[in-house]
């Protein structure tokens, strides 16, 4: 796809994250992969206030050719990249149910959310859990690789979710469903709670497998 496209694309996305509530103040950052590179928001920006033409462009070292300074979590996004042929953009949100989820304690790492729906089953999978780092940490990209393979949703404990796509709006979908999972696990706390069985989940992922 071509490039300018691609930016307007995330400027456009960021916006609408951040006017819904799911970005704010200087949270989140958005990528794209190009096809010697990187498209990457850049550090300190606004995700309501993105503007096009300064969105940090990295070449495939992750190294800045043209924009702003990226995010410092760009190392995040590599990570992902790295360990997932075929990702074609990642969104790594501060949005706030996922991290009220994210510091729960007793989730299970390899599978944080019970099936509660058929599509957080479908666009979110088995969201593994990483330990805390403080942020830019470089452990934590190390954390992220460990799971990255298996995992196209990630959550940091105590910080938040990043998800892969194959696309910028596959992403966004799966993170924006991610963060509607997180709020229905925190509204049924405490609530009987009938789940998908087994044999649900393994139907849906034998219809639906990508
Ligand atoms: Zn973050």
């Amino acid at each position: 796809m071509n490039e300018n496209k691609l930016r307007e694309d995330i400027a456009l996305t960021g916006k609408s994250l951040y006017d819904r509530g799911l970005a704010h103040g200087s949270a989140g950052n958005i990528s794209v992969k190009l096809a010697d590179g990187w498209l990457m928001t850049p550090t300190n920006s606004c995700m309501g206030r993105l503007d096009p033409a300064r969105i940090s462009r990295l070449d495939g070292s992750g190294r800045l050719v043209s924009g702003d300074k990226p995010s410092k979590e760009t190392f995040l996004h590599i990570a992902m990249y790295e360990e997932r042929a075929g990702c074609g953009a990642v969104v790594h949100l501060h949005s706030v149910h996922s991290v009220a989820v994210s510091c729960l304690d007793g989730l299970d790492s390899s599978n944080v959310f019970p099936p509660i729906t058929a599509y957080a089953v479908m666009q979110v999978g088995r969201l593994a859990l990483v330990p805390y780092y403080p942020p830019g940490d470089e452990s934590l990209a190390g954390a992220v690789r460990t799971v990255a393979g298996k995992h196209h949703a990630v959550l940091l404990a105590n910080h938040g979710p990043v998800v892969a796509g194959t696309t910028l709006e596959a992403a966004v979908n799966a993170i924006e469903e991610l963060e509607q999972t997180a709020k229905l696990v925190l509204l049924l706390q405490g609530h009987p709670t009938r789940y998908l069985t087994p044999q649900q989940v393994a139907e849906l992922n034998r219809r639906f497998a990508s």
